[in-house]
């Protein structure tokens, strides 16, 4: 999953999505195992009407074998979205049948259905699922538009495991379209997976939609595109040249590409904007329908197609297999998405698609989140991401795991002599988990592997203070070891005192902070800012040009155009600025041989003394 970086606009930031928590529910008493059930079918329907409703028409049918009551469950959880959701609850009109006949069934806790079969061997199951939520997680629908998770409609039989092959057909107006990652079916509009766990991690978006594709290597790249007519074609098709140059540099990282077709799933202006979830061959992002998030998206699209490899196949062994019903903690998602959060930046620049500053900047940004966060061990983050955090340190694994990947790979080529680097990390623990026994790695494949590739080395102590423990991180010193250096700048920012989010042709002020300038100058939460002294604010994008303007004039006050419902108001505002502390990284002159080939070898992916930029 990626959300987007926080913006710091005036005292506070700009956040994107719903910070909710699911109704804490505490482990249930074991459930009963179903009867044995096979040939497992759904079906999803979807047309203008059930856009309408907003709900999706679901039903499951199957065959059952002895004579016990059948057992179904709807998952609790997405994987990637590391937050229980209770998909069950947006069940309506739950019924099982068989031969037209109608079931007895109950409930055996909220999200488990006990079925009396009553013998028969075929049974079909139907419910309505309630489909309006600003979830990439969950199920959506709008006008032309239906898209839902396997997690969210696919029930699975209780303690039969997950090893059985399923087929869905979906039923839609002919003029829709439908774009997922799973395997197409023999049918129109049919898919199959051979387990559960690849059926439910690919979700469908079907409607109007614009589908692109372009051929890699072996794999097909495509990009499903809602609404159709949203992007322009120029976008599109520079999103899929960002695509197709990402998969043979990300899969280069483990000698391997493991799908033969990769799908982008984006909805733009639909579901929360400005960030991802990736699934097992796909990815679902939601995005801005103006192209605001475009210095984003390339990091968007390299992150979340990075976990097919780190996350979807190499995974912390806490997490395999998957369990659907409660949530699945581990201390690992620093790996899972912090690591990744270094290779998106590192793909993007190996591909060309940045440049090297452009990566030091994303590196550079990851420390100043690193260095302002209360201190925090990188397990204990990445435990507590199913509850949030309260102290501000939720998410601070994506950040401070970026960095301690960016340590770990500059640490194994300082003591392999750049023989070595955290790639060979992800690929030796990739085939000897994934590739060659389908299991999860542990702390001792993961350190053991790094030591082998650092001469032997021993990381104890390195985990014990910076992974485990809440020390500083060596963030210069280690740095230094690749010829970098970290320059830390005060800059004087102009401070609003609100929290702004987008407008309509301006930037909305979404609550203003008691004592703060915005309130001095008689600002209130919902008035529209379309004007700062003689800057005219549209978007977002604008306050960059405001503070360019203004943030280092002397003058005491600052003239504000907004807009309160259809009146335009006038203002005066008391000019107020903080100190901030801006980092950047910089190319150390005149660094080592050797620490120029540690960057250069990071920068190009390459190892060696060989390392020399070719570009
Ligand atoms: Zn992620």
């Amino acid at each position: 999953m990626r959300h987007h970086r926080a913006v710091i606009l005036g005292t506070v930031l700009l956040a994107f999505g719903s910070a909710s928590v699911g109704a804490q529910v505490t482990a249930r008493a074991k459930l009963p195992a179903s009867a044995p059930v096979s040939d497992i079918h759904y079906d999803v329907t979807v047309d203008s009407t059930t856009a309408r409703t907003r709900e999706l028409a679901v039903t499951m049918q199957f065959h059952v074998d002895g004579s016990g009551p059948v057992v179904l469950a709807l998952p609790a959880w997405s994987p990637g979205h590391y937050t229980l959701l209770w998909f069950a609850s947006r069940v309506r009109d739950f019924s099982a049948t068989a031969g037209g006949t109608p079931l007895a069934w109950h409930k055996l806790d909220f999200q488990t259905w006990e079925i009396r079969a009553n013998g028969a061997s075929a049974v079909s199951v139907s419910f309505r699922y309630q489909a309006d939520a600003h979830d990439r997680a969950v199920a959506y629908t709008a006008r032309d538009l239906a898209f839902f998770n396997g997690t969210n409609v696919f029930l699975y039989p209780v303690g039969r495991g997950f090893s059985w092959p399923a087929t869905v057909q979906i039923h839609a107006p002919a003029d829709w379209r439908v774009a997922t990652g799973l395997t197409a079916g023999s049918a129109p509009n049919s898919f199959t997976a051979t387990n559960y766990h690849d059926f439910v991690d690919a979700p469908f978006v079907i409607g109007k939609f614009d589908f692109d594709s372009v051929r890699t290597r072996d794999v097909w790249v495509r990009l499903a595109s809602f609404p159709a007519g949203g992007m322009r074609a120029e976008w599109r098709q520079r999103t899929l040249r960002w695509l197709s140059q990402l998969v043979p540099t990300e899969g280069a990282v483990f000698h391997d590409i493991p799908f033969a077709q990769y799908t982008v799933l984006q909805l733009a202006d639909t579901i929360v904007n400005g960030g991802g979830l990736e699934h097992h061959d796909s990815q679902l992002d939601g995005v801005t329908m103006d192209g605001n998030d475009y210095p984003f998206l390339p990091f968007l699209y390299a992150h979340e197609m990075f976990h097919a490899w780190n996350v979807k196949r190499l995974r912390p062994a806490d997490m395999v297999p998957y369990r659907y019903d409660d949530a699945q903690p581990t201390p690992w998602l620093w790996v899972s998405e912090g690591v990744t959060d270094y290779y998106g930046p590192l793909a993007l620049v190996r591909s060309g698609i940045i440049g090297d500053s452009a990566f030091e900047a994303q590196m550079a940004g990851d420390i100043a989140q690193v260095q302002g966060s209360v201190p925090v061990a990188l397990g204990d983050a990445s435990l507590s991401a199913w509850i949030g955090a309260a102290d501000g340190t939720a998410g601070i694994y994506y950040p401070k795991g970026a960095t301690a990947g960016l340590l770990l790979d500059i640490l194994i080529r300082d003591a392999s002599n750049n023989a070595h680097s955290l790639d060979d990390v992800m690929r030796a623990l990739y085939d000897s988990t994934y590739r060659t026994r389908w299991r999860g790695f542990t702390a001792a494949d993961w350190w053991g592997t790094v030591s082998r590739f650092a001469g032997g080395r021993s990381f104890a102590a390195f985990d014990r203070h910076y992974i485990t423990g809440r020390d500083a991180m060596p963030i210069d010193s280690v740095l230094a070891l690749a010829g970098w250096r970290v320059a830390r700048d005060t800059v004087r920012d102009l401070r609003l005192g609100a929290q702004v989010a987008p407008g309509d042709g301006c930037m909305l002020l979404a609550v203003v902070n008691d004592g703060g300038p915005a309130q001095a100058g008689g600002l209130r939460g919902g008035d529209c800012i379309s004007k700062v002294g003689d800057v005219p604010v549209t978007s977002l994008n604008d306050w960059p040009k405001v503070l360019a303007r203004y943030d280092t004039t002397t003058g005491t006050t600052l003239s504000v155009v907004a807009r309160r419902g259809s009146d335009t108001l006038s203002l005066s505002l008391p000019v107020r600025r903080i100190d901030r502390l801006v980092f950047r990284i910089e190319e150390i002159a005149g660094a080592s041989a050797k620490a120029s080939q540690i960057r250069a070898g990071i920068l190009t992916g390459h190892t060696g003394r060989g390392g020399s930029r070719s570009n």
